[in-house]
């Protein structure tokens, strides 16, 4: 089986890759990359006009099976994935029950080789049930297939527990993903803490509450020496924090989301419960310092924190309302606009948090269009104007905040070991 992708823009940063070119894929795999190939012969897809890059990677999405399937199942968030232009994703292990031991990752694993869509790599949870106490079975989790561990949402508060965590973390080689949040601080918080919480009169969550936790963590990174990676990194002083932590060597990595790239707590005025999620859109200043971190590079990857719910969970009054956007299906559209289009960052940097930043922060396979690896690519158009319709998204729910957003950049298809697996767009392009 060959086939070649023509003429497209092919920029992978992982080898300072930036050329018109062709690509060839055999077997599944990258097999060359030449200025102009003969295609006689060869099924051929058109890629001019288009970038040419490796499969996006996400490390932080939750799919909600088992447990909430009427949110999200395996399949239909791998096909928004795929939709999205991420070839591989990260399970959240904060499903029913919780992913704490090998038998819940291994259902994980088999219902994502069943929906053959996008790669699934689950995270397991630091302790069991999340409940912040004892350490789950780490090393069988590990075993079955689990690629990092995290209690997601609900942050380990014992700073005894985590450095227990870390310390066989380091020792069965996964990495410990942070929701970095004192609970205490957030406590009654649904907001960013500041104007516009006074303007709307809902409970803030202050900037400290989640620097306490980054501080501290690279606190326990640096005493245990385990792989530390801060989940939807939110503030100004986390940033200043890890970019301090990266400066002194220690193996501490970040994730920002789009929605807080984009957004800031003035979204919440008129109450839609689509701004709401955990930690919360933040002053301006804190976007603007997430921007410059992208651009610096102490930011490492843009993760979605996907986080499906249904309607009627989202209808209630605001401090009512659970946490959560979703975001595979928007955040090419959205990274791109803000970052590139909006801010100048270049689309290679962009592309390089969708790539091989994210692979290398947990150290999974792909992130690279390096002859010999698996063929795993996305094709998008940087520039294409669409307006989001949640209608047509393959996510079954519906909570983006940005619902009728016009952007620029659309996915135009994903390849997964050199096989298209997109389908139809999830969107319709206007222009
Ligand atoms: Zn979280
Ligand atoms: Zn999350």
């Amino acid at each position: 089986m060959k086939l070649l992708i023509k003429g497209g823009r092919i920029i992978d940063p992982s080898q300072q890759l930036d050329k018109t070119a062709d690509l060839l894929i055999e077997d599944g795999r990258v097999s060359s990359i030449e200025d102009s190939s003969n295609d006689d012969g060869l099924e051929v897809f058109d890629a001019s006009g288009l970038i040419v890059a490796p499969g996006f990677i996400d490390l932080h999405v939750h799919l909600r099976e088992p447990g909430e399937e009427y949110k999200e199942t395996i399949a239909s968030g791998a096909a928004a994935a795929v939709a999205g232009g991420f070839t591989s994703i990260c399970a959240m292990p904060n499903t029913r029950p919780v992913n704490d031991n090998a038998s819940v990752t291994r259902f994980i694993i088999d219902k994502a080789r069943e929906a053959r869509l996008a790669r699934v790599y689950p995270v397991g949870a630091i302790t069991r049930e999340s409940k912040g106490e004892e350490l789950a079975e780490m090393a069988e989790m590990k075993q079955a297939g689990a690629v990092a561990v995290s209690d997601d949402g609900r942050p380990v508060m014992d700073s005894q527990v985590m450095r227990h965590a870390m310390e066989y973390a380091r020792d069965h080689g996964l990495v410990v993903v942070d929701h970095c949040q004192d609970l205490h601080l957030a406590a009654g918080g649904v907001m960013n803490e500041g104007r516009y919480s006074t303007l709307l009169g809902l409970k803030g969550m202050n900037n400290a509450a989640e620097q306490t936790h980054v501080a501290r963590d690279i606190m326990l990174a640096e005493l245990t020496g385990a792989r530390v990676h801060i989940a939807h990194i939110s503030t100004a002083g986390s940033v200043e924090l890890v970019g301090r932590a990266k400066r002194q060597g220690l193996a501490v990595t970040c994730e920002v989301t789009p929605h807080h790239l984009a957004l800031t707590d003035s979204a919440v005025v008129g109450f839609d419960t689509n701004t709401k999620m955990s930690p919360p859109l933040r002053s301006e200043e804190d976007r603007a310092a997430l921007i410059e971190a992208v651009r610096d590079g102490t930011i490492d990857a843009i993760a979605t924190d996907h986080a499906p719910h249904h309607p009627d969970e989202k209808m209630l009054e605001y401090d009512r309302a659970p946490n959560g956007v979703i975001g595979l299906e928007t955040a090419l559209g959205v990274a791109l606009n803000v970052l590139h289009h909006s801010y100048a960052v270049p689309i290679a940097r962009v592309i390089e948090m969708l790539t091989i930043g994210p692979a290398q922060a947990f150290s999974l396979p792909g992130g690279s269009l390096a002859v010999g690896s698996p063929a795993d690519i996305t094709v998008f158009d940087p520039a294409s104007e669409w307006t989001v319709d949640v209608q047509r998204f393959k996510s079954k729910s519906r909570n983006t905040p940005f619902e009728g957003w016009t952007l620029r950049g659309h996915v135009i298809e994903t390849f997964i070991d050199g096989e298209r697996r997109t389908g139809t767009s999830s969107s319709e392009q206007s222009g």
